[in-house]
């Protein structure tokens, strides 16, 4: 059931576009997904600020009720578009109800104002986001039916068959974030067979959160036509199997600095005292994955460590030894809104 045919199509789009930009808004919807829908632009546009507010029937993504649906789509970001190439473009928009508050899936809007606050501290981070294949019928992607892969070892890193799957699509992935813009830093396959990584970073305050959220876009995006589902549930089969985080390494100027690792154990000091509120923004259905064991920390309780994977936040080893770097925050759930993740580590260590 070939629904895509690039063969077909590649006529179509070699056709010039009389002058005019596509532009491909794209927003996070009731449920922690992502839409998307295009319109055409007169001519590219110089900035953000030359770019329309849109709107949109909220009733249908979960954001609105239907007597009152009218979402608007304010312009935050622009990347350059991979699929349209050329001139086209991808927007990333903020959602704002009908009275002009932020909808309640917007948390770039609360983030942006923490970030803002924190900005002279100059607040780095880079997440490195899990996630998992599936094919249409939701089998684990390469997984045998009506059976199981061997056990957890050869998979992580792994290369040959029986080994890693969908390897096209990560590789069409990687390249489409360079060609879009986004600060995507290297990719892996994981420990559990059809589970990838790829990391982005580091990205400075409030663009960390823009970065991944199209990343994921273009993630979900190409995955389509390969007509592949990508899960970030963080865990998406039980049993022996690892689940899927978003680790969220973190920095400020003081902490990258000589003798920045006192400002390191100052910030852990800090996130220990307010492990529960961390976790109640760290991602649905996160306990299942937060078990102690599959390299995680249980999720009851707060710890630390240099080099220690099993750990709630670790000091990587290099970081200890030269005295200065970034902490790496291991609990973050897959599946997690990055800009609530963010905010409220900067709210915790910096404000
Ligand atoms: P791991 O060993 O935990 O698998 P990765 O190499 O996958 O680590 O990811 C490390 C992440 O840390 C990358 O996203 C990188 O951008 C980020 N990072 C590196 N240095 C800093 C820093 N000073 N501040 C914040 N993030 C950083
Ligand atoms: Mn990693
Ligand atoms: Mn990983
Ligand atoms: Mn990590």
């Amino acid at each position: 059931m070939a629904l895509s045919r690039p063969d077909l199509l590649a006529p179509y789009l070699s056709l010039d576009q009389g002058g005019k930009i596509q532009a491909e808004y794209v927003w996070i919807d009731g449920d922690n997904g992502l839409r998307s829908k295009t319109t055409t632009l007169p001519k590219v546009p110089k900035d953000i600020s030359e770019l329309r507010i849109w709107d949109f029937d909220g009733s249908s993504t979960n954001q609105a009720p239907g007597h009152d649906s009218d979402v608007y789509l304010r312009p935050a970001a622009i990347f350059r578009d991979p699929f349209r190439r050329g001139d086209n473009i991808l927007v990333l928009a903020e959602t704002y109800n009908n009275d002009g508050t932020p909808n309640a899936t917007n948390h770039r809007h609360f983030a942006k104002k923490v970030m803002d606050q924190a900005k002279d501290t100059i607040p780095w981070f880079g997440l490195e986001q899990e996630y998992t294949l599936f094919d249409v019928d939701d089998h684990p992607l390469g997984w045998p039916k009506g059976g199981f892969p061997g056990p957890q070892g050869p998979y992580y890193c792994g290369v040959g068959a029986g080994k890693v799957f969908a390897r096209d699509l990560i590789e069409a992935h990687y390249r489409a974030c360079l060609y879009a813009g986004v600060k995507i830093s290297g990719i892996n396959a994981e420990v559990m067979p059809a589970q990838w990584e790829f990391q982005v970073g580091p990205c400075e305050g409030i663009e960390m959160g823009d970065h991944l959220w199209i990343a994921r876009f273009l993630l979900v995006r190409i995955a389509e036509q390969f007509n592949v589902k990508v899960s970030f549930h963080p865990k998406p089969l039980q049993g022996d199997w690892n689940g899927a985080g978003c680790h969220t390494n973190f920095s400020t100027k003081a902490m990258r600095e000589k003798g920045g690792i006192a400002a390191i154990d100052e910030a852990i000091e800090k996130l220990s005292k307010r492990h529960h509120e961390h976790i109640a923004v760290y991602g649905d259905d996160n306990e299942l994955r937060l078990s102690g064991r599959h390299e995680t920390a249980h999720i009851g309780a707060f710890s630390s460590g240099v080099a220690n994977r099993g750990a709630s936040v670790r000091i990587p080893r290099q970081v200890a030894a030269q005295g200065f770097g970034y902490l790496e925050d291991r609990r973050p759930a897959s599946n997690i809104d990055p800009y609530r993740v963010t905010g409220i580590i900067v709210e915790t260590v910096l404000l």
